[in-house]
């Protein structure tokens, strides 16, 4: 139990309009309701903030349905086993016990009383509990299955990313250089960004896409063209992509976030019919199609992990209280790799 029997969780009170505002959402605190036979209490330690949650604020069909209004908002989240009422065993089928490390998408709160469908243990001691949540969880194999299967990578290719230093991105960068990427550019909001890509990251070449005209940038980042775009932005990103792509270059369109908080129609990309005569190919995803890469991605990307082959940052902020402002955040740049809150 919680120390006081207590718990907090988020809820959607009204759906925003544009950007999202404090009266959107409330925090409510409860008490803790009895635990079920086979089910666990879970004090949630680490929770996501992430972008796509901002499309489950409005009432629209799409691949994840909307956030109730008046309920609590979920995503991902890694906790501890405070207690077990009977036997369990997670999705996989391994035993949960009190003191286990588990992921589950019952996050925006304090705990969690689940069933063993909904949590798989993970190995806290290999890998930082919160690191499920980023470079070994969804984010991760995002980017792997995106830029692999999606969007169909070979050694030799020259690969752009944008949102480069966030979650996402700075794997997909990293993961086409280990690859043999003849050139890896990045675009991210800032210097600083700019800095941790090229000093940290391994990329060639980072675009502070805040200094000026992105397209320009892209050409002199890429003066032979791309054979690659990782697309986290949409608009004029893609835009410009598109115009440095070469013939036969793919496009793995993963997220548009600088259109999440839009009321009106983008203005760009405004030349996709130069996709014709390039032969380009555009093809949007989704992470969840991709679960059957996993095993695969586990073991090549946990390897460069534990062999330090890979770098990964994090953005913590600190509170359940602060969980909105995270979010907010995470879709404004003030975060750098993965936006976390820690309870
Ligand atoms: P990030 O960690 O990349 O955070 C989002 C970043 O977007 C911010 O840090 C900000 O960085 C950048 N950004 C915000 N507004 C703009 C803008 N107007 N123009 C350019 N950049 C902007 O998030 P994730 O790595 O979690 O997600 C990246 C993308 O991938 C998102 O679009 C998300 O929706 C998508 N996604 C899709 C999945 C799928 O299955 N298809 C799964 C997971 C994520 P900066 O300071 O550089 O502007």
């Amino acid at each position: 139990m919680s120390a006081d029997g207590t718990m907090a969780e988020w809820r959607l009170v009204r759906r925003p309009v544009g950007e999202p505002a404090a009266d959107d959402v409330e925090l409510v605190e409860m008490s803790l309701p009895p635990l079920d036979e086979g089910e666990a209490l879970i004090r949630n330690t680490f929770l996501s903030v992430d972008p796509y949650m901002r499309g489950r604020m409005n009432d629209a069909p799409s691949y994840v349905p909307p956030f109730p209004l008046g309920g609590p908002m979920d995503g991902g989240a890694v906790g501890v086993v405070e207690s077990v009422r009977g036997e369990m065993t997670d999705r996989a089928g391994r035993p949960v016990r009190r003191g286990d490390t588990v992921l589950h998408d019952a996050g925006w709160r304090t705990h969690a009383l689940l069933t063993g469908r909904a949590v798989r243990v993970v190995d806290a001691k290999a890998a930082p509990a919160q690191s499920y949540l980023g470079i070994l969880g969804m984010p991760g194999l995002t980017a792997y299955a995106g830029l692999l299967r999606v969007g169909e990578f070979r050694s030799g290719d020259r690969v752009f990313v944008s949102a480069a230093a966030g979650a996402v991105g700075s794997i997909v960068g990293q993961l086409a250089r280990l690859k043999g990427a003849s050139l890896v550019v990045g675009s991210a909001g800032g210097p600083d960004k700019v800095r941790w890509l090229l000093d940290d990251a391994g990329f060639d070449r980072a675009i502070d896409y805040k200094a000026g005209p992105l397209h320009k940038a892209l050409k002199v980042a890429a003066p032979e063209g791309i054979d690659v775009y990782f697309d986290n932005v949409g608009g004029d990103h893609l835009e410009a992509a598109i115009s440095s792509l070469r013939q036969g270059g793919r496009v793995a369109m993963c997220g548009a976030v600088a259109q999440y908080n839009d009321t009106e129609a983008p203005a760009a990309p405004r030349n996709l019919s130069l996709a014709i005569g390039k032969r380009l190919t555009l093809r949007g995803f989704i992470v969840v199609d991709h679960r059957d890469l996993r095993p695969q991605f586990e073991e090549e990307v946990g390897a460069l992990v534990r062999d330090g082959r890979i770098v990964w940052r994090e953005t913590v902020i600190e509170g359940i209280e602060r969980t909105f402002d995270a979010f907010l955040a995470v879709l404004t740049g003030g975060n750098t790799g993965k936006m976390l809150v820690r309870l």
